[in-house]
Order: C-alpha cells, then structure tokens, then sequence
C-alpha cells in the first residue's frame, strides 16, 4: 500500500489501461530499446513475417506489458496475456500454445517463474513452433506432437540474469528497460495529464517528476494523488507548490524517499552514526522485519547512493546525511 511501490495496485490496474501508450511514437524514452524495436519490427513487416521472440528486461512499472502490447498493435496482430506464475504444469501452457493464431503475440510477465516442465516445452515451442503434448501416465504415456503457428513470444522478467541461458538464447531480440530521467516522466506525466483531464503547469509535472523514482507507473499514481489533493484544497490546477504540497501529505519526499525509506535512513544516522550496522539491528531500531528493509527499502535507498551494503554491515553515504540535512559526527585525528 505503499504510494512509492513499482508493483501495480488495485487502483492502478483500473486506470492504468486509459494511460497505455498505443503506439513506438507515444511511448517515452527507452531510446535504444524503441529503436532497436522499431527495426525488428519494421523489417518483420516489410517480410510479411511474424517478429522475432522478445526479452524485455527491467524493473518493475518500467512499461515492459505496455511495450508488449505496441508490439501487437505494431504487427497488427492480437495479443495474449498470460504470467510465468499462471503456468504451474506443462498442460497449462499446451493449451495456451495450441489455441494462438498465425501471429499472434503471447506476452509472458515473469517468465522467469514458470514451472521448469513448462520451460522445457517453451523451447521447443519457440523454435520450431511444435509441442509434444503427453498423453496417459506411466509406460502407456505416448507424446503426440502438435504444430503451432509461427507466434511472437513476448517474455518480461526483472533480472534476465535470472533465466536459464537455453531459453534467454532462444530469444531473437533483448530489451533492457531502464529506469526513466526527470525529463522523461515529466513528458509521462504531461501526457498522462492530458488524458485525465487535468490542468498541469510545467513545474508541477517536474515536481512530481522528481519524486517518482524513474518509474512511470510510480509517476502515473503521484499525479492522481496530486490530482485529489488540487481538487480538494486548491482549484485543480497543479502548480509546483500544490505538487509539493499534496506530496507531503502523503510523505513522499523530494527526492521520492517514503516514510520508510526515511525512517531506515533516520535510524541507521542517529542511533548508529552512519554504521556500519547489521541489518537485523537496523530492522529491530526501524520496528519492521528484517526483509522489509532488505527488499521494501533499501534496494531504492542503494540505488539512489544514500546506502550501501558492505561486510562489515549497513553505511550511510555523503548523500544521506546531507539529505537529512545532518552533520556527520567528526572524525577524531591523532
Ligand atoms: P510490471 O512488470 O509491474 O507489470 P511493467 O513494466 O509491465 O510493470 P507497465 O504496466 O507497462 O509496466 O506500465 C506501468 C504504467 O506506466 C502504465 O500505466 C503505462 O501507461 C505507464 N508507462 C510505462 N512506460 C511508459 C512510457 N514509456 N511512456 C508512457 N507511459 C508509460
């Protein structure tokens, strides 16, 4: 329930569909992914062929479906939408498999967490458009091989490192999404404004901006909360001071810090001078567990170059302690 969670949310999925790029041309940023793509599916086109498989890789809220879906709409094709989590036995994806049409796109989120059966007959799949579908069990079971139409697969995982080189090898292109410069959520932002309806000047859409951290989904959901709070308390048009405003309130900081990542921060300078402290103790100080500051705060605050792991334990940097707007406790010279 966090404001600043990538991962998409109830209230995300309802207005997220009206917010979708529909086309290479509408979509922001990711330069070189965009283009390369533009290419791979340009020529696909000019061939009259169905496009190569794609890996798109990246964090979460980074436009991995919505990318997918361009590419269908790009190849004139339908699009099937389905996650590695979804297909627990090999059967599950037969049936998926079996039931495509010439072209058509399957988008498969989280790839990285099918079931292996499931992997293994992904291989066959994408390169020879064939399945072996096995029927009956034991030493009667007979594998009935099935022909598919040529098909894109569209795989999106958070860490292509992640996937067993086989299938990463199988696929014919990979995209690396990475996370988004203020300039380029400020352009989300203006557009994802216009179709709201909403009246935005241009440093308000900066100020939201610079507290989405690199992440248009995170973007998209700040400008509804801006959006209420200008409705509510001012007459709707969202200036840098209402941003900032509305922003406080709901305690995300100007550099898109939460009340967690703060208190994480705030525990490891003031109880422990900057560390290095142990991440459990860190957890017990902040009053959450020790995996909610490991994977909920930290992997932002890393990121951002506030904190860094080492092995002697949890440090604060430079940039955290100037962030709190903290002196770091001096250094006794001899
Ligand atoms: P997840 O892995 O969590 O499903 P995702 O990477 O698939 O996330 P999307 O669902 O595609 O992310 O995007 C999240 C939201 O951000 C959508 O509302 C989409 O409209 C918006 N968005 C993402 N990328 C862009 C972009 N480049 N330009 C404009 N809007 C974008």
């Amino acid at each position: 329930d966090r404001v600043v969670a990538a991962t998409a949310d109830g209230d995300d999925h309802a207005v997220e569909a009206a917010l979708r790029p529909k086309d290479l041309g509408e979509f922001v940023g990711q330069e070189r992914v965009r283009e390369q793509l533009d290419l791979v599916l340009r020529a696909a086109r000019a061939r009259g062929a169905t496009a190569d498989h794609v890996l798109l890789s990246g964090a979460p809220g980074l436009g991995k479906t919505t990318l997918s879906m361009i590419i269908a709409t790009e190849m004139g094709a339908p699009i099937r939408i389905t996650s590695g989590p979804a297909i627990q036995h090999a059967g599950d994806l037969a049936a998926i498999l079996s039931s495509l049409t010439e072209g058509e796109v399957l988008f498969l989120d989280e790839i990285h967490r099918m079931s292996r059966p499931a992997e293994e007959m992904l291989y066959m799949a994408m390169e020879d458009f064939r399945v072996d579908v096995v029927v009956g069990k034991g030493p009667g079971a007979t594998a009935i091989p099935l022909e598919l139409p040529p098909f894109t697969l569209v795989g999106a995982t958070t860490r292509a490192g992640l996937l067993p080189p086989p299938l990463r090898d199988r696929f014919g292109f990979t995209g690396h999404m990475e996370f988004y410069a203020p300039a380029e959520l400020q352009r989300v932002i203006h557009r994802s404004a216009g179709l709201l309806d909403v009246v935005i000047e241009e440093e308000g859409a900066a100020e939201i901006a610079g507290r989405s951290r690199g992440t248009p989904r995170i973007a998209n959901r700040l400008l509804r909360r801006v959006r209420d709070y200008a409705q509510v308390k001012a007459d709707g048009v969202i200036t840098r001071e209402i941003a900032a405003h509305a922003l406080q309130v709901y305690e995300v900081d100007g550099r898109g810090l939460d009340r967690l990542d703060r208190a994480v921060l705030t525990a490891l300078l003031k109880l422990f001078g900057g560390g290095p402290v142990g991440l459990s103790t860190l957890a017990v100080a902040v009053g959450e567990e020790r995996e909610t500051v490991e994977e909920v705060a930290e992997p932002f605050l890393v990121r951002e170059g506030l904190l860094a792991r080492t092995p002697r334990g949890r440090i604060a940097t430079p940039a955290a302690w100037e962030h709190l707007g903290m002196q770091p406790p001096q250094q006794v010279t001899r």
